[in-house]
C-alpha cells in the first residue's frame, strides 16, 4: 500500500552512488525534495548532476542506494508519478510538435489527446503545435520537451539543465513556466543547473553538488547563513573615529572600507546588524543609516565547490 501524506517527500534519495570503474561520479547522495518544492540541483560542470538524475530515474544502474518517489520504491510504479527531460530533448524535425507528442504518448503508453492539448497549453505552444519542429527555436524545443515530460500528468517533474543554450528571454520563459507549474498546478519540480543566478531566481530549495557529493542543502537564505556566509553592512555614522573604536571591540565585525554615500562598509559574521547599531548608539555614536546586504549564493557556491572540474 502506498501512503501519500504531506510528510512523505516527493523525492527521497538515500545513499545513492554511481561508479564508473573505480571512480565515483556520484557518491553517497542523500536528497529530500518536499511536495511543492521547486528544487535547484546546482553544481559546476562535471559535478555529477546528469549522472545523479539518470540514476534517480532508473535510466542507468545505481551502484548503491535507494530512491523513493512519493513513498514508492518500485521503479515501474515510480514512473507513473514522474515526468522527465534529460539533456537536450530530441524530436523528429519533420513532424509537427503535436505529432511528436502523439508519438511520445503512444510510445510511453501515457497521455491522451486531451493531455497533449493541455501540455501544449501549459508550455504556451498550442498555437504553434501544427508547425514542423524543424522551424522551432531552441526555446520552443525545450518547452516542447517539458510538454512531453508533462504527458500523463506526473506529480514530479525532473529536468536536467532545461535552460541550457537558451538566450536570456528563453531562460526567463522556462523559469516562469516552472514557477507556474509549481504555484498554479501544484507540481513538484527538481531541476538541475550550473547557473547560480537562475537557481537563485526561481528555486525554493537548493542542493549543491560538487565532485559527486552534496556539499550543502537548504533554502538559499539558510545556506548562506548556515555556511558562515557573511553579511555586508553599510553604516552611516556621525563620528567615524569613535565608531572605529567601538567596532574594533566587537567580535565578528571587520571594517572593509568605504561604502556608498560616505558610509562605512562592514563585514559581519554571525552577528546581527542590530547588535552593531546598539553598540554604536550606547557608546554615543549617532547612526544615521544601516544598510544590510545579504551574502549571495555565488559566494557560497564558490566556497563549497572546487575550481577544477573532475570526478570524485
Ligand atoms: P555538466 O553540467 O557538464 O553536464 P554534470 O554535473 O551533469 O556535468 P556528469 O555528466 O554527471 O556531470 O558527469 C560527472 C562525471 O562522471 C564526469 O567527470 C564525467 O566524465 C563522468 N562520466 C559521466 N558519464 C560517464 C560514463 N558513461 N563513463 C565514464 N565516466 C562518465
Amino acid at each position: 500500500m502506498r501512503l501519500v501524506t504531506s510528510d512523505v517527500p516527493a523525492l527521497a534519495v538515500n545513499g545513492l552512488s554511481r561508479f564508473y570503474g573505480k571512480r565515483a561520479a556520484v557518491r553517497k547522495l542523500d536528497l529530500r525534495v518536499q511536495p511543492g518544492d521547486l528544487y535547484g540541483f546546482l553544481g559546476p560542470n562535471g559535478a555529477g548532476k546528469t549522472t545523479a538524475i539518470r540514476a534517480i530515474l532508473g535510466l542507468i544502474a545505481r551502484s548503491k542506494g535507494t530512491v523513493e518517489i512519493f513513498g514508492e520504491r518500485d521503479m515501474v510504479r515510480q514512473r507513473a508519478e514522474v515526468g522527465a527531460m534529460v539533456e537536450t530533448p530530441a524530436f523528429n524535425d519533420w513532424l509537427s510538435g503535436r505529432a511528436n507528442l502523439t508519438i511520445a504518448a503512444a510510445y510511453a503508453g501515457r497521455g491522451s489527446a486531451a493531455d497533449i492539448d493541455e501540455a501544449l497549453d501549459r508550455v504556451g505552444l498550442r498555437d504553434r503545435a501544427k508547425e514542423k519542429v524543424r522551424g522551432y527555436s531552441l526555446g520552443m524545443r525545450q518547452r516542447l520537451g517539458i510538454a512531453r515530460a508533462l504527458l500523463g500528468r506526473p506529480k514530479l517533474l525532473v529536468l536536467d539543465e532545461p535552460t541550457n543554450g537558451l538566450d536570456p528571454r528563453g531562460m526567463r520563459e522556462v523559469r516562469e513556466l516552472l514557477t507556474e507549474l509549481v504555484r498554479r498546478d501544484g507540481l513538484t519540480v527538481f531541476v538541475s543547473s550550473h547557473l547560480l543566478s537562475e537557481v537563485e531566481a526561481m528555486c525554493t530549495r537548493v542542493g549543491i553538488l560538487d565532485r559527486g557529493e552534496l556539499r550543502a542543502e537548504g533554502t538559499v537564505q539558510e545556506l548562506v547563513q548556515r555556511l558562515g556566509g557573511s553579511t555586508d553592512l553599510e553604516v552611516g555614522v556621525s563620528d567615524r573615529p569613535a565608531a572605529l573604536t567601538v567596532l574594533s571591540k566587537l567580535e565578528g565585525v571587520t571594517v572593509e572600507g568605504d561604502g556608498e554615500a560616505g558610509r562605512m562598509l562592514l563585514k559581519l559574521k554571525g552577528l546581527e546588524p542590530a547588535v552593531v547599531n546598539r553598540a554604536l548608539v550606547l557608546a554615543g555614536v549617532e547612526v544615521s543609516s544601516l544598510v544590510p546586504r545579504a551574502g549571495t549564493l555565488e559566494e557560497l557556491f564558490l566556497s563549497v565547490t572546487s575550481s577544477e572540474p573532475g570526478v570524485a
